[in-house]
Order: structure tokens, then C-alpha cells, then sequence
């Protein structure tokens, strides 16, 4: 084998894996080894060769010399023969982009324990995991790399066509619960690691019928022979990554469904959305993927103006998902949309920033975000979403339903679903080909929606499926929207701007807002209001008492600098949204919408 790697626990209470790296032919004059700097699917340069501890090298003969060749790269040699380099590797990074280990369990990405040996990568890599450890007496091991080594959920050898392959199937070890699922005739696992009290099987029978709408938007077969969940339960924490033919997902203990409880919570309704959404990317990023990540380079960052595609267009397919697999109903749908909608008008950047810069500066500025991003900048994931029900129900209503945005996915994976890379001009394109007599108005939408900051035509893309967009003032800071709000809407009272952080110090102010015209500013410790003590609870319900128009006085320490500034209260902005079923819809825009919603029984 061109490159072997030997995995194993070396010191969990230390958080040390140990990796032992074979190459059978190395360049003699000297063997580069590179760590990448990011992992695929989450767009920032993180590094992973800092936490490397230990590394040295040898050959047949003895010791081989390793020079450096920059932050992440050692060049090993001269050598003779087979060179084995032995590195130390700390994992304490409990995401699911990166590796943890512990007397627990251990989880890694390939992209953080596995140095590339540079020539080498387009060639067969193999990887054996041992569980030598006491600690890890008893622990199974969950990854979808292909075995060629060992029982199934046991040590042994695993074996990838290539460096790419190698890296994008993480491992699970330790004595997690194990459930397992059929959705159209394919096996999915799904692996839970964390202290729960959950029903597994009622996760399954839910995931199933998500799994397979999403199979069947893009034909009966997946891409993949078999399919793993691989899941983190922890007190607090929320995410995912996704992979060809698994997903590394972290979520509270009690977003997972609990024994006895029928109804689908609101915490249980993410995690699903979530799985729903790592799932599509099986197709969407993995497979069908902008041509820039082809091949990617793991060492610098790599830009495009798609992701509002990837990742928006997913975001919009995983909540649709789940209303299309009939595990949630349409209302629970319109409440999850007016959500999504909500978190847009939230963000004044969306009048600044269009979602193609949005995409490329991804690196920089969504996953480097400060107090000032809902001023300055828009989400891909949210608005993409948007764009995505909007492009979906323009079409359908355009075309009289010959095309929709499936028929724009389904053609993009006949294109490019075997991976060659989809091009910048790629998406616009394929919409434009399917709906030829519509192209003036795709343009038009394509020039607003992403390459400007036009308004998205919400409202009447919703009345094209008999749906309203209502939009209300916030009750309160823990309203996100979706629902009507009811006896708490208290329209017509005074507004402040800000979001309050922790103990009153301002976390964000919002550009146009009376405490950004009054000249605070986020960072700004809020102490008293007409010289009354303010605290981040009390706030909101003081200014909300207070009619537009009213001047408050508000005292801040800046640093450590007591400021004093006259706030112009304004009224509360309208930008909680909920959607519901329009009763005097026609019932050619409601046969429309349960099209849309249940496309497998049409
Ligand atoms: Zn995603």
C-alpha cells in the first residue's frame, strides 16, 4: 500500500491520538507532509497542524531528518526505502470539525490526524484504527471509510481510492447506541455518543420517510451504498458537517426525541431539519459541487459565489423535507419559513450586501463574524433559503409546473452529479435552459436576489400557493417569529435598536436604529435609563413601555469612560413574520401548494 496510516488512542486523559504514517516510496530527496489548514464543508483556515505535538521520522537505516516547509508542511529525508513518520496529535475540540478524545470516546476528521504525503495523494490510502488503550476496552469504532480489515464496528483496517476520499469519512469510537434504518431498500445507521435518555427508534421511523423524500428528488437510487449518522449528544451545542456518505452532528440531549413523548417538539423539529439538511448535502456539495473545489486545496481558502446555492438551497430542501415526508404538517412548515423569513428582515445588511459576495467572502466574514455583521452582511444560509422558495414557486407558477427549483436541481445532478464541479454561471444557466420563455424575468430575479439587494418577492410568490406573508412587530427577545403572535403584540411602542448581551452590555446596534442615530455603540455597558439601573432583563420591557418619539436618557460606560446620550425611541420595527393559508386562495393555487408540499403523491 502507497500510504498507510496507524491510528490509535495513545493517552485519552491527555487528549493524545498517536499517528503513525507509512509511505512505501517516498521521494528520496525529501518527503513533504502536509496537515490541512481547513475541512471541507466549513469555509474557515483553522489550522489543524498547531495541534500536532510530536513529530519524528525514520527509515530503514535509522532516524530521517524532518525540515520544515512552512506552518503546516515537514519535509522528511533524504531517505531510503519505507518512511514512517510517527506524530503525537492533541484532540480536544469537541465540534464536529476537528478530533476530541477522551476516557469516553474519540472522534476525528481525517483532516486533522492524517498528514498528506505530498505526490502520493491521488493514490490508494489505507488506514489501520487500533484500540490497544485500556481505556478504550469495550469501544466500537463507527465511519463509513470501506473496511477491508476486522468485524463491522470493531479495530481493523480501512481502505480509500485516495487522499479526498481518505479524509471526508470521520470515526466514531466508543460505546455509543446504534440504531440502523431502511430508506428506499438502502441502510442507514445512525450512532449516538453522549449520557442519553432518547428513543432511537422513534428517531428512525421519523428519519426514514426524510431520508427518503430527499432520495427521491433526485431519482430512487443515492449515491451511496449505505449511509451513518454519526451523533454528539452534549448539554449545550448545535451543528453538523456533512460527508459523502455520512454526517458528524452535535446537539443538545434534548433535541433528541424523548421515550413517551408523541409530539414533535420544537428542539426535536431542528435536530430533524438539521439531519435533513446533511443529508441533501450528500448530493448538494459533496457530489454536485462548485467547480473550484475541484480539486480542493485544503491549504488556502477557496472562493465562490455559490454557496447561497449549497448551502441556501439546502437550507431551503431540509425543512421542506420534512413537510414533504409528512413527519411534520404544513402549518408546523409555515411556522419554520416564517422563521427563516424572520432572521432576513432582522438583518439590516441584507439592503448592503449581495448573497454572491456573501458566498465568496464566506472565509472572512460569516465565519469570522463581529458585533457589526446583521449591519453590514447577509446570510447565505437564510436568505439562500429564500431565494430557494422563491425561485421554486416563480417557476412553478411562471411554467404552469412544468419546471420548479427540483427540476433545476434534478438537471444541475444529471450535469455535474458526478462531481466535475458545477461552474459560477452554472446555476443561472441551468434555470434559464428549463424555462426559455421566462428568461428575461429569471434574469431579472437572478440581478435582485443575488447579485443585488433587491427585496425578494416573498409575498407574491406565497400567494402563487395560496399562502399570506404577515409581518408584526417582535413581542419580546425571545420572539423568532413564525407564529401570530397573539395578545402580546403590542404594536406601537418604543424601539430601541439593539440586541442586549449578557449582564447589559450591548452585543449588537442596528444601523438606522435610535440607539445607533442617538451614538451608542455595541460594546457599550447600558447602566441606567432616566437614571434608573438597567439590567439586560428589565430593558426591553422599560423601553417597551414607552410610546414612539420618547427621549430617553441612557448612561454607558465605554471602556471605562461614563458617556451619556438622548435616544429618540422609534416605533417597533415590522419585521417578525408569519405565514398562513390564504382562505380566499384560489383552488388552482391550493391544488398548486399541496403539489409543492406532497410532490410524491401528485
Ligand atoms: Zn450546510
Amino acid at each position: 500500500m502507497a500510504v498507510h496510516y496507524l491510528v490509535r488512542p495513545l493517552d485519552p486523559a491527555a487528549h493524545l491520538f498517536e499517528v503513525e504514517l507509512t509511505v512505501d516510496a517516498p521521494d528520496p530527496r525529501g518527503q513533504a507532509l502536509r496537515l490541512p489548514a481547513w475541512i471541507p464543508g466549513s469555509y474557515m483556515i483553522r489550522e489543524f497542524a498547531r495541534h500536532i505535538v510530536t513529530i519524528n521520522a525514520r527509515d530503514d537505516v535509522g532516524a530521517v531528518p524532518l525540515a520544515r516547509g512552512g506552518k503546516d508542511t515537514w519535509i522528511a529525508g533524504p531517505c531510503e526505502g519505507p518512511l514512517r513518520v510517527r506524530a503525537t496529535v492533541y484532540a480536544w475540540d469537541l465540534s464536529v470539525r476537528a478530533a476530541h478524545l477522551d476516557e469516553t470516546h474519540g472522534f476525528f476528521n481525517g483532516t486533522s490526524l492524517l498528514l498528506c504525503a505530498i505526490g502520493h495523494e491521488h493514490g490508494p490510502h489505507r488506514l489501520t484504527l487500533s484500540l490497544d488503550h485500556p481505556t478504550t476496552t469495550g469501544w466500537r469504532v463507527a465511519t463509513t471509510l470501506p473496511r477491508v480489515e476486522g468485524l463491522p464496528w470493531g479495530p481493523g483496517t480501512f481502505e480509500a481510492a485516495d487522499y479526498d476520499q481518505l479524509i471526508d469519512h470521520p470515526f466514531e469510537l466508543g460505546t455509543f447506541a446504534h440504531a440502523s434504518f431502511t430508506a428506499c431498500g438502502v441502510h442507514h445507521d445512525v450512532v449516538v455518543t453522549g449520557v442519553i435518555h432518547a428513543d432511537l427508534d422513534r428517531l428512525c421511523r421519523d428519519l426514514a420517510p426524510i431520508c427518503e423524500a430527499q432520495i427521491r428528488l433526485f431519482g430512487e437510487r443515492p449515491p451511496f451504498d449505505t449511509y451513518l449518522f454519526m451523533v454528539m449528544a452534549v448539554g449545550d451545542g448545535y451543528g453538523g458537517l456533512e460527508h459523502r456518505d455520512s454526517t458528524a452532528l452535535i446537539c443538545k440531549r434534548g433535541d433528541l426525541p424523548q421515550p413517551g413523548v408523541a409530539e414533535i417538539t420544537d428542539e426535536y423539529r431542528s435536530f430533524l431539519g438539521l439531519c435533513s439538511h446533511e443529508y441533501f448535502h450528500a448530493w448538494n456539495v459533496k457530489r454536485l459541487k462548485p467547480a473550484v473545489f475541484v480539486p480542493y486545496d485544503l491549504w488556502r481558502e477557496g472562493h465562490t459565489s455559490l454557496l447561497w446555492a449549497f448551502e441556501g438551497v439546502t437550507s431551503y430542501y431540509d425543512d421542506l423535507g420534512l413537510v414533504r415526508s409528512g413527519v411534520i404538517d404544513p402549518a408546523s412548515y409555515y411556522e419554520l419559513l416564517g422563521r427563516t423569513v424572520t432572521q432576513v428582515l432582522r438583518m439590516p445588511g441584507q439592503h448592503v450586501e449581495s448573497l454572491d459576495t456573501a458566498s465568496y467572502d464566506a472565509w472572512t466574514k460569516y465565519y469570522r463574524q463581529d458585533e457589526n455583521f446583521p449591519n453590514a452582511h447577509v446570510s447565505y444560509y437564510t436568505k439562500g433559503a429564500l431565494v430557494g422558495l422563491c425561485l421554486d414557486l416563480l417557476l412553478r407558477d411562471a411554467t404552469d409546473e412544468r419546471c420548479s427549483l427540483d427540476a433545476v436541481w434534478q438537471a444541475l445532478w444529471a450535469r455535474w452529479g458526478d462531481g466535475s464541479g458545477v461552474p459560477e454561471d452554472g446555476v443561472e444557466a441551468t434555470a434559464l435552459a428549463l424555462a426559455p420563455d421566462h428568461a428575461d424575468t429569471l434574469r431579472a430575479f437572478f440581478d435582485g436576489a443575488i447579485r443585488g439587494t433587491a427585496e425578494l418577492p416573498l409575498a407574491s410568490a406565497l400567494r402563487a400557493v395560496g399562502l399570506r406573508l404577515n409581518l408584526r412587530p417582535a413581542t419580546g427577545d425571545k420572539d423568532a417569529g413564525g407564529k401570530p403572535g397573539g395578545k402580546d403584540t403590542r404594536p406601537g411602542q418604543g424601539d430601541l435598536g439593539v440586541k442586549v448581551g449578557a449582564g447589559g452590555r450591548l452585543a449588537q446596534v442596528y444601523t438606522g436604529g435610535a440607539a445607533h442615530l442617538a451614538g451608542l455603540s455595541a460594546g457599550d455597558q447600558l447602566i441606567a435609563m432616566d437614571d434608573l439601573k438597567v439590567d439586560d432583563a428589565s430593558l426591553t420591557r422599560r423601553v417597551r413601555a414607552l410610546p414612539p418619539d420618547t427621549t430617553v436618557r441612557l448612561h454607558v460606560f465605554r471602556r471605562d469612560e461614563l458617556r451619556a446620550f438622548n435616544a429618540v425611541l422609534q416605533p417597533p420595527p415590522a419585521t417578525t413574520a408569519w405565514i398562513d393559508e390564504d382562505p380566499d386562495a384560489s383552488p388552482e393555487a391550493v391544488a398548486r401548494r399541496e403539489r409543492w408540499l406532497r410532490p410524491t403523491k401528485a
